[in-house]
C-alpha cells in the first residue's frame, strides 16, 4: 500500500469533469487575467467566510503583504506574531521595513499565547521608544484557530490591528465564527497543499471594511486609481489567474464535504494513537473546528521522534517536521537579535513535533497500517 502525505490525485478523480469543463471555459473565452471566474470565486468565498468582501490574489504571501500595505505598515512599526509558523508570516513584515516582535506559543494548540502577547505588547510600549506597537498577526497553525476570544479584545484594547493568517485554516471556525471573518483582515493561501488548494499559487484577503477593500483592489494592481492608468500609490502585480479561479470553483463544490471527512480522519488517528506510549496527538478546544491542514503529533523527545520517523521512512510512509527551526533562530532574522532560549515553548515544540499523512481520502485501513508501524 502506497500512502501519499496529501492525496491530490484521488481528489482530482472526484471532480475531473468539472475541472476540465471550467478550464476549458477559460480557454474558450480567453480572459486569462481578471476573467469572470475571479468575481464569481470572490463572492462565493466571501459568502462562505461570512464577510462582505474578498480580494483574490497571487499567493498567501501576497495576501499578507497586501493586507499589511492596506493597513499602512512601514518602518518603525512593531508587528507581534508567532515564531512557530511558515516564514511568510514574518517575512512580509520585514519586507515592508517593519519589525517582527515574536511571542511564544501555547504548548497545546501551538498558536500564539495570549498571556505572552500581553507581556510583549506592554514591553514594546514601555521600553522600545524606537518602535510603534501597530498590529498583531495571529496564525491558525495546522488549520486550528488561534485563541481569538482572548486575542481580538487584547489587540483592539491596545490600539493594535489584528490580521488573521488563515493560510492553513480556510474553513475552520472559532466558537462558531469562520476564522476568515475575524480580525481587521484575514488572509488565506490556495497553495496546492493547503486544505483548499488550486493547481499553482493563489491567495485571498477577506475584509468587512469597504475602505480597506478599495485599498486592497488598488494595491493588487500597481496602486491603480479610478482609471486603469491612474496610479494613486505604489502597489504590486498580485492578481490571481482566471485559470486558478476556475480550478478553485470546481474544488470549492466538494470542500465542505472534505472538511467533514478530515474530522473523521483526525478522530480515527486520535483513537489509534491513544494507545501509543510517549506520543501526544493534537487536540482542539471545545467549540472550535480545525481543518487539519496538518496532523501533527508530539513525541516524548527528539530521540523518540527520530526513531518513529525512521520506522515510517523504512515502511515508505511519509512524515514531515513542521517546523524544525522557529523563525527567531532563522538566519534571515539574525538582525533581530534573538537567541536560543528566547521562546522555550516554540523551541521545545520544534524539537519534538512531526506530521503524519493527512487528507480527506485517507482510509481507516491506511491509518491502521501507519499506527502499526509507529508502534514498532
Ligand atoms: C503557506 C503559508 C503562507 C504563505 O502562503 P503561499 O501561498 O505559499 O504564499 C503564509 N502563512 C502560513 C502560516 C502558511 O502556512
Amino acid at each position: 500500500m502506497s500512502i501519499p502525505f496529501i492525496d491530490l490525485k484521488t481528489q482530482y478523480r472526484q471532480i475531473e469533469d468539472q475541472i476540465k469543463h471550467n478550464i476549458d471555459a477559460v480557454l474558450e473565452r480567453g480572459a486569462y487575467i481578471m476573467g469572470p471566474e475571479i468575481g464569481e470565486l470572490e463572492s462565493k468565498l466571501a459568502e462562505y467566510a461570512g464577510v462582505d468582501h474578498a480580494v483574490s490574489c497571487s499567493s498567501g504571501t501576497d495576501a499578507l503583504l497586501m493586507a499589511l500595505m492596506a493597513l499602512g505598515v512601514g518602518p518603525g512599526d512593531a508587528i507581534f506574531t508567532t515564531p512557530f509558523t511558515f516564514i511568510a508570516t514574518a517575512e512580509v513584515v520585514a519586507l515592508l521595513g517593519a519589525t517582527p516582535v515574536f511571542v511564544d506559543i501555547d504548548p497545546v494548540t501551538f498558536n500564539i499565547d495570549p498571556d505572552d502577547l500581553r507581556r510583549k505588547i506592554r514591553f514594546v510600549k514601555e521600553n522600545r521608544k524606537d518602535l510603534t506597537a501597530k498590529g498583531v498577526i495571529a496564525v491558525d497553525i495546522f488549520g486550528q484557530p488561534a485563541d481569538y476570544d482572548a486575542i481580538e479584545p487584547l489587540a483592539h484594547n491596545s490600539g493594535l490591528f489584528l490580521v488573521v493568517d488563515a493560510a492553513q485554516s480556510f474553513g475552520a471556525t472559532c466558537q462558531g465564527r469562520s476564522v476568515c471573518s475575524l480580525g481587521d483582515l484575514a488572509c488565506t493561501s490556495f497553495f496546492p497543499a493547503k486544505p483548499l488548494g488550486c493547481y499553482g499559487d493563489g491567495g485571498m484577503v477577506f475584509a468587512h471594511n469597504e475602505a480597506l477593500h478599495k485599498l486592497l483592489i488598488s494595491i493588487r494592481v500597481h496602486g491603480m486609481g479610478e482609471h486603469k492608468y491612474d496610479n494613486d500609490r505604489l502597489g504590486l502585480t498580485a492578481r490571481m489567474d482566471s485559470m486558478q479561479a476556475a480550478v478553485l470553483l470546481a474544488k470549492f463544490e466538494i470542500f465542505p464535504g472534505e472538511i467533514e471527512k478530515r474530522q473523521e480522519v483526525a478522530a480515527r488517528y486520535a483513537a489509534l494513537l491513544s494507545e501509543v506510549d510517549g506520543l501526544t496527538p493534537p487536540s482542539v478546544p471545545e467549540g472550535n473546528v480545525s481543518v487539519w491542514a496538518q496532523y501533527c503529533v508530539l513525541a516524548r523527545d527528539t530521540e523518540q521522534r527520530t526513531e518513529v520517523m525512521g520506522r515510517l521512512a523504512e515502511a515508505s510512509i511519509p512524515s514531515v517536521i513542521y517546523y524544525p527551526k522557529p523563525l527567531h533562530l532563522q538566519k534571515a532574522f539574525a538582525d533581530l537579535g534573538y537567541k536560543p532560549g528566547d521562546f522555550p515553548v516554540s523551541e521545545d515544540t520544534a524539537s519534538r513535533i512531526f506530521a503524519l499523512p493527512m487528507h480527506p481520502y485517507l482510509t481507516a485501513e491506511a491509518q491502521e497500517a501507519i499506527v502499526k508501524v509507529i508502534k514498532g
